[in-house]
């Protein structure tokens, strides 16, 4: 790998591919779990205090952090998950299937009593651009929970 472990660093070795195709390593997962929780410091929660970090890592080797941040409209709050998505999108990062990277895995990191899953929502805007990702889910305690997005979100949305 080159630079140091956390959001922004490339991860070599990863293959572009739709993500469904292979697991992360354990370099990649230690590196996303990393800027998972690099991007939970970041997190915007004043109403729930309940701070949320995600990070992709793209068919290209990219990780991107996310957040959660919240506002005083309870409604608008967006989940660390999908800021981290709608973040390496806009940085053309991620495109639709055959036509760009896609997510090969996602840690999500928050202090909570068993590691955190995404929502539901979380979980179609997931597929959106990685089907068949890896989630690993992890609270501070270090419990973890590795487990496809295919067995989160069977029967997901879609054309596919
Ligand atoms: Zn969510």
């Amino acid at each position: 790998m080159s630079g140091t472990a956390g959001e922004g660093m490339t991860v070599t070795g990863a293959q572009r591919d739709d993500g469904a195709t292979r697991t992360p390593t354990d370099t990649e997962r230690a590196a996303l779990l990393a800027a998972a929780h690099a991007a939970r410091q970041r997190a915007y929660a004043p109403y729930s205090h309940f701070r949320v970090g995600a990070a992709l890592l793209t068919s290209e080797g990219t990780i991107v952090g996310g957040c959660n941040v919240e506002n005083i409209s309870y409604g608008l709050t967006n989940c660390a998950e999908r800021t981290a998505i709608f973040a390496a999108r806009a940085a053309g990062q991620l495109g639709p299937p055959d036509e760009g990277p896609r997510i090969v895995a996602v840690a999500i990191v928050a202090d909570s009593a068993e590691p955190p899953t995404p929502c539901g929502a979380c979980r179609q805007v997931l597929a959106e651009f990685g089907r068949g990702c890896t989630v690993i889910c992890a609270n501070l305690r270090g419990d973890t929970l590795t487990i496809g997005l295919d067995e989160l979100l069977p029967h997901a949305f879609g054309p596919w």
